[in-house]
């Protein structure tokens, strides 16, 4: 446990001590009134890395210089370009090679999933999501239910927060699983809540889910790069990630997905086809009926996305450097840090105004959260997350009331957390 303290000196001190310290040099970060800007928004779209651009035009000059051929006999074969990816995913998902594969966006995968792991009978057709699921997700698993002429209102079970609370139960989760019981066909959640910034217990869940014969499957947008996860260990049957949050793969960037071993070879799960899912050994041979390749493959539609997938190569080599188990522990320290700050400038208002002017609902377990803090102004939040953008802090809103912000282990300082809560201070009104 660090004892915190919220001075310059303190932040100092531990970015001198920060052996990630200087990966912050290797990313573009924005300018704003004259100097570089306090990027809390890696939650939404992660820095651009340096290396970026000499990934990306290393895949444009192969085609000048070999146009079709670069499939073959670029430095990059395009042909096999997904495969380069599929290791260094594996490992930030806690996956086997054969449970990963990029491709698509995330709510196209989040839809091909879901044809895949909801298949909905008279008896079972229910689907699990949360009350405050992000849009994409609400609307990807009611046109499910719909689209297997189910009336989403009744198939789709929405789990909500306790009266007075922010978070979701464990228990209560797994409640509600065990309530729809033989009804319950899937439970699809967000593994790190975008509004609230809560990792979930995806092991507990997934038993729970199974226990009663349900499919589980999360989505990973905002847990990818920024927790530390065991997907197979976990038995959690599918999963789609993005790699334009945590991932600095920069805006639209490729997604991908993460489907369990034990479907590797089972070829009677139905799938939307296409012929990048099938067998590499016979897809030039053009046969008639698809034969599925091994693993989270078969689930490919197309081609490879070069241009793309090249700026997230780009992306997770850097990871490779830094190493995921590093990153935790500097995120787990620097959030705590924003948390300690924030604390303290709670406990001076207090002592003025007897008023808390910040509410953090993000959970303080370490466990239970990544780099997130979700806050909640007493008072005027939106003209105070105005105020913090004309100093040149960067964080998002999202309605109705709350101010995300994401110190990035990558990239972010423990300089800039102790300046954000200067700003924070100054902008409460
Ligand atoms: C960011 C995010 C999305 C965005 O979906 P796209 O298809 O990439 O536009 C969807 N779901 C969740 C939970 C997200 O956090």
């Amino acid at each position: 446990m660090t004892a915190y303290s919220n001075t310059r000196d303190f932040a100092l001190l531990q970015d001198q001590n920060d052996s990630l310290s200087t990966f912050r040099q290797e990313f573009y970060h924005p300018i704003i009134n004259g100097r570089e800007a306090i990027y809390f928004t890696g939650n939404s779209l992660g820095l651009q890395p340096r290396v970026t651009q000499d990934y990306v035009l290393a895949e444009l000059e192969d085609w000048a210089t070999y146009g079709v051929e670069g499939h073959f006999h670029g430095r990059n074969p395009w042909y096999s370009y997904q495969d380069i990816l599929t290791n260094q995913l594996a490992t930030l998902l806690g996956a086997l090679p054969i449970e990963v594969v990029s491709m698509n966006s995330l709510t196209t995968n989040l839809h091909l999933l879901l044809v895949s792991f909801y298949r909905p009978t008279k008896e079972r057709h229910k689907i699990i999501c949360e009350y405050d699921a992000f849009p994409s997700d609400l609307y990807a698993v009611q046109s499910q239910a719909s689209y297997h002429g189910y009336n989403p209102d009744e198939a789709v079970v929405y789990l909500k927060a306790r009266e007075g609370e922010y978070l979701l139960r464990t228990e209560d989760i797994i409640a509600a699983i065990e309530r729809e019981g033989k009804s319950l066909a899937t439970v699809m959640l967000g593994a790190v809540n975008y509004y609230t910034g809560q990792f979930l217990d995806l092991e507990k869940i997934s038993a729970a889910a199974h226990k009663v014969g349900a499919t589980v499957g999360f989505n990973l947008a905002h847990a990818t790069g920024n927790v530390m996860m065991k997907l197979h260990e976990w038995n959690v049957d599918y999963a789609c990630f993005c790699s334009y949050k945590y991932l600095n793969a920069g805006p639209g960037g490729v997604s991908g997905i993460f489907v369990h071993e034990r479907f590797a070879d089972d070829k009677s799960i139905p799938r939307f086809a296409g012929w990048w899912g099938n067998d590499p050994e016979t897809r030039f041979s053009i046969p008639r009926t698809f034969v599925p390749a091994r693993g989270a493959r078969s689930w490919q539609l197309s081609n490879a996305a070069v241009i793309s997938m090249s700026a997230l190569k780009a992306s997770l080599d850097i990871f490779e450097d830094a190493g995921m188990d590093e990153l935790r522990a500097k995120s787990e320290k620097l959030t705590g840090f924003l948390e300690f700050i924030i604390q303290d400038i709670n406990r001076e208002f207090k002592a003025s105004t007897g008023v808390e002017p910040v509410k953090i609902i993000t959970p303080s377990n370490p466990a239970e959260r990544g780099c997130q803090l979700s806050l909640i102004m007493h008072s005027n939040g939106k003209k105070i997350h105005e105020k913090l953008t004309e100093k040149g802090v960067i964080t998002d809103w999202r309605e109705p009331d709350v101010i995300r912000a994401a110190p990035a282990p990558l990239y972010n300082s423990f300089m800039d957390v102790y300046e954000f809560g200067q700003f924070l201070k100054e902008s409460i009104l």
